[in-house]
């Protein structure tokens, strides 16, 4: 009899504990942007004024200024983000691979546990979606003018409008029509602000009344750093002004293509505003210094004014949780795929492990668990987040993940969660032109390996020199703290099972 009550009593317990928990569980809104880089966003120091709505999250939420992505370029941070894992054994090292989607991914665990789940807007992995009971995304890359979207039955769809409005728009209306007794997840994935930055019509010419500073190393010349001299991503020589700035009497068939795609009404307000800026530049008749320095202004406007739209369907989207009553349950985490270079040594693009580009805005809205206006230094990497939302929605994380829960840190900002930050970027050759490197980032120094085509280091002390522009590589007063970072990154790739940076280590030069 005893044994039995004892029995009843230790069930009543055990889904009490569970109901808790269930009801508890928060939902989870991961609004995922492309190429968006912090010195572009208010909350990060921007002056420009061009996010509203992803400051207001940062003063109610957590603003993280050490988070980096383990490689920096599209598909490989997406593959990252959904695994946990590292490159090399996700499988998606650049992003002419192929995801294999039936790996383990934590949004399937999400699922299984309970959770209504969905991705939307840019994939960009080639295979399509498994594990979520939802998606819908755009072919490839994504078009910012009513794009094509595929969908669960691998139909793909025109939708007329604009792309980040879309992707929006299609976020909420599965909102609308969820389970309400399940809590969700859902990935808004967003175009914006990628290369071609073709702003939403209402927002062109937003920007046309500041001139952009040049930041100081635009005219870098690339001493005692090979692989940044060898780059094809500067603006100077590689921007194009068809295809990147517009300029119709620049013969370019692929930027007539995406204004072909335009209805008359958007093609009609495209054309002018676009048209008279073209007149004026063609009045200049511009070469040398004033052509990039044009270049880099007009790159800037268009950067910025892409980011309006996405900041106000960022704004959409809180506005939907908050007259949903769901801010208070749900976690709001805006992060790009990676960083990008505003013209810092010269250039557009990302790939590199400097600064610019290995950094990406992170910002996280915890109601409940994280102090509203906290800014964190402490470092975290893109293969966290996989195991910190496994965590907070209660799943145990399976021990295959690499990265670890940010969770302490989210719950304490002052905690650590990791000493150093693992990079590794493989596409070359390729577009961009950009050498394979790997490397570590400390809270203090950042040592990067470039290898196989060429092999040499470079070492950077980030406290005196933020922007990377000494490599101390070799100096004799810097060599205890090489050999150090030396070690520390070969217990990383051991530690990550990165054979491939291991083999190139081995090489004694
Ligand atoms: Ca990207």
């Amino acid at each position: 009899m005893r044994i039995r009550l004892l029995f009843i009593l230790t069930i009543s317990i055990l889904s009490l504990k569970n109901y808790a928990q269930q009801s508890s569980r928060p939902n989870i809104v991961v609004i995922l942007t492309d190429d968006h880089a912090v010195s572009a966003i208010g909350a990060y120091g921007s002056k420009y004024g061009a996010t509203p709505n992803l400051d207001r999250l940062a003063k109610e939420g957590a603003l993280f200024n050490r988070a980096f992505v383990v490689n920096s370029i599209c598909g490989p941070s997406r593959a990252v983000l959904l695994t946990g894992k590292y490159s090399h054994v996700n499988g998606m090292r650049d992003n002419r691979d192929r995801f294999d989607a039936s790996q383990d991914v934590f949004p399937a665990r999400l699922k299984q546990s309970g959770f209504q789940t969905a991705w939307i807007g840019k994939w960009h992995l080639v295979s399509y979606p498994q594990g979520f009971d939802y998606w819908n995304i755009f072919p490839g890359q994504g078009l910012y003018y009513n794009p094509d979207m595929i969908s669960m039955n691998g139909d793909t769809t025109r939708h007329n409008g604009y792309g980040t409005d879309i992707v929006t728009d299609m976020t909420i209306n599965w909102l609308d029509k969820r389970d309400e007794s399940k809590p969700f997840f859902v990935v808004v994935g967003e175009k914006a602000p990628h290369r071609t930055w073709m702003p939403d019509t209402a927002d062109l010419g937003k920007f046309d009344h500041i001139n952009f500073p040049l930041p100081k190393n635009f005219y870098d010349p690339y001493n005692k750093r090979i692989a940044a001299g060898m780059q094809d991503m500067s603006i100077e020589k590689t921007m194009k002004l068809g295809y990147d700035l517009k300029m119709k009497s620049d013969p370019d068939v692929v930027a007539e293509a995406f204004i072909k795609r335009m209805s008359p009404a958007q093609r009609k307000k495209w054309n002018a505003y676009y048209d008279q800026v073209e007149a004026d530049f063609l009045k200049k008749k511009l070469t040398g210094k004033a052509l990039t320095e044009w270049k880099y202004q007009r790159y800037m406007r268009d950067y910025y004014s892409t980011t309006l739209s996405l900041d106000r369907n960022i704004g959409k989207i809180l506005a939907y949780l908050d007259k949903n009553n769901l801010t208070k349950n749900t976690i709001v985490v805006y992060t790009s795929d990676q960083g990008f270079y505003l013209g810092e040594h010269g250039w557009f693009d990302k790939r590199f492990m400097y600064e610019e580009s290995m950094r990406t805005p992170l910002i996280i809205r915890y109601p409940g668990v994280i102090k509203p206006g906290t800014v964190s230094n402490q470092l975290i990497s893109n293969v966290d987040f996989a195991p910190t939302f496994l965590d907070a929605a209660g799943v145990a994380i399976p021990k295959q993940i690499q990265g670890v829960s940010m969770m302490p840190l989210l719950r304490d900002p002052n905690s650590s969660i990791r000493t150093s930050a693992y990079y590794h970027f493989y596409e070359f050759p390729g577009e961009h032109s950009v050498l394979k490197h790997f490397g570590i980032r400390t809270s203090r120094y950042k040592l990067i390996r470039f290898y196989d085509h060429k092999n040499f280091w470079e070492l950077y002390d980030l406290q005196k020199d933020p922007h990377e522009m000494k490599n101390l590589y070799g100096q004799k007063k810097y060599d205890a703290i090489t050999a150090d970072l030396k070690k520390q990154l070969e217990q990383l790739c051991i530690q990550n099972k990165d054979q491939e940076a291991l083999k190139a280590l081995a090489q004694n030069f």
